[in-house]
């Protein structure tokens, strides 16, 4: 046994901490885990479960009015966000409790506090003042919500405060155009309040497929949101009715909220990472190889702190790799290769592998393109405009499947599926050779044709 207080300090008790503590902890390691929030980091508290909660709850008023074309009668119906919201948090306290649970029925200490880096094997538990000491330490503090300096930013909230809200507003304003701020523009868009996103460039998702970005701008104007483009915000200014933000281009847009969700930070600010010779990047984030190992050889960092690729089942991966590394003597780097990931704008984008623009990028004309758009006959009676559009990218004479780019209803659950087949290796032709499941959604995918080679439009 080694002189320190333990052999594994954990510093965040999201998803990546958690999974590392506990592991560890079965294999008994003497574990402390330090949280200043509530156990479950960002996923469990305030971002993936909360807000997939509030994906259902506006899929759900969708799904009332769209119900008429099946014979139902649906007359008065309301919507009441504190019910929503109350419910929501009932549910995030049940998780959290039972993360911290997992910790404790395992073994390991779990110390309800902020912990900062004194140095390589010193960990300092802020409100107790208490120091601690261990021979290896994990960095797994997460990210947090950043927003640009302008005039009247403390008067914008962030997606941490969303699922807090007082009151649903009835006008919101949502900078960004990325995953967060697509996804709270589809959220609230369908819970009734009037929403404008507004984002710098010129099409929603940047690094996603061009054709997905264009079918994602299309859904967001179809549920009612009114995006607008090249445009940043320069100036929030607080009046008697609300808020008017004032942008580059010259425009004002009046609103009862403003949401910012213009990206996310790796939260090393002040976790003393210099005191402990841990480097970190231009951005803050902690600099690992591939085994997660910071510079600092006994200290380990894994999740969104270090911002290799910023999603929950990653963070557990890389947490999983530095246990079977350190305490397995069996040295794993985590694939980061061919990740299987949604954004849920309603209806949501699947996608796995890389786009069009960067297979031609990588393999110039040795890329087939497949694709197909139509109307899922759910939306026929229903009178949904919602399209699915669906694209699967090959490579080489063997017609490798290198990317599958799915928008529609369902998109997030299949492509955890084509995940597995790409991470295969298989080929159109393995596609081809399965039985479609029908009358499905899916089934498309296993009978694609070849994009005409003069629609092949590519933009990266
Ligand atoms: P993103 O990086 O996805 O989007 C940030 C957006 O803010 C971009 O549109 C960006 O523009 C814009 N932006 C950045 N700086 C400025 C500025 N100064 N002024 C105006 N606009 C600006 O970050 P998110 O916060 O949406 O999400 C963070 C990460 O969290 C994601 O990348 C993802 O890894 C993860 N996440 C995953 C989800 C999921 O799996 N479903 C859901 C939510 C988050 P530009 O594109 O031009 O850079």
């Amino acid at each position: 046994m080694s002189d320190y207080d333990y052999d594994l300090f954990v510093i965040g008790a999201g998803s990546g901490g958690v999974r590392s503590g506990r592991l560890a902890a079965q294999l008994g390691k003497r574990v402390g885990v330090a949280e200043e929030s509530l156990p479950g980091g960002t996923c469990v508290v305030r971002g993936c479960v909360p807000k997939k909660y509030l994906v259902y709850g506006a899929d759900f008023g969708e799904a009332i009015e769209k119900s008429k074309g099946f014979g139902w009668s649906v007359e008065n119906v309301t919507f009441d966000w504190g019910t929503l919201r109350d419910n929501i948090q009932t549910e995030v306290n049940r998780l959290s409790g039972i993360y911290s649970t997992i910790l404790e029925k395992n073994g390991a200490d779990l110390f309800r506090e902020r912990a900062e880096l004194v140095d390589a094997h010193t960990i300092r538990l802020c409100k107790s003042g208490v120091t601690k000491t261990a021979e290896t330490i994990l960095i797994a503090v997460g990210g947090s919500p950043w927003s640009p300096n302008i005039k009247g930013i403390e008067h914008a909230i962030v997606s941490d405060d969303i699922f807090h809200l007082p009151e649903q507003p009835k006008r919101m304003l949502i900078i960004g155009g990325g995953y967060i701020a697509c996804e709270f523009a589809g959220v609230f868009a369908g819970l009734g309040t009037d929403v404008i996103q507004a984002y710098r460039g010129g099409r929603l998702l940047n690094g996603f497929d061009a054709e997905v970005r264009d079918e994602v701008g299309a859904l967001q104007k179809r549920n009612g949101i009114d995006t607008r483009f090249n445009i940043s915000p320069t100036e929030i200014r607080k009046t008697d009715g609300g808020f008017i933000v004032a942008f580059s281009d010259g425009s004002k847009i009046g609103t009862d909220c403003v949401l910012m969700a213009t990206g996310r930070r790796p939260k090393t600010d002040t976790l003393g990472v210099k005191a402990a010779g841990v480097d970190v990047d231009s951005n803050g984030a902690v600099k690992v190889d591939k085994f997660s190992r910071t510079t600092q050889p006994n200290i380990y960092a894994v999740g969104d702190v270090t911002n290799r690729i910023n999603l929950t089942p990653v963070a557990i991966r890389e947490g999983a790799a530095f246990i079977e590394t350190v305490y397995k003597d069996n040295p794993t780097a985590f694939d980061h290769d061919n990740i299987a990931s949604a954004v849920f704008t309603r209806p949501p984008v699947g996608t796995c592998g890389i786009s069009e623009g960067e297979a031609r990028k990588r393999y110039g004309d040795d890329v087939t393109v497949y694709t197909t758009s139509f109307r899922p006959m759910k939306n026929v009676l229903s009178g949904s405009e919602h399209r699915c559009f669906m694209k699967v990218i090959t490579q080489g004479k063997k017609e490798i499947v290198i990317g599958v780019h799915l928008v529609g209803d369902d998109s997030a659950e299949m492509i955890q599926m084509v995940g597995i087949a790409i991470k295969a290796k298989l080929t159109k032709a393995d596609f081809d050779s399965t039985c479609a499941v029908h009358p499905t959604i899916a089934e498309e995918i296993v009978t694609l044709k070849p994009r005409e080679l003069n629609k092949t439009t590519v933009v990266t």
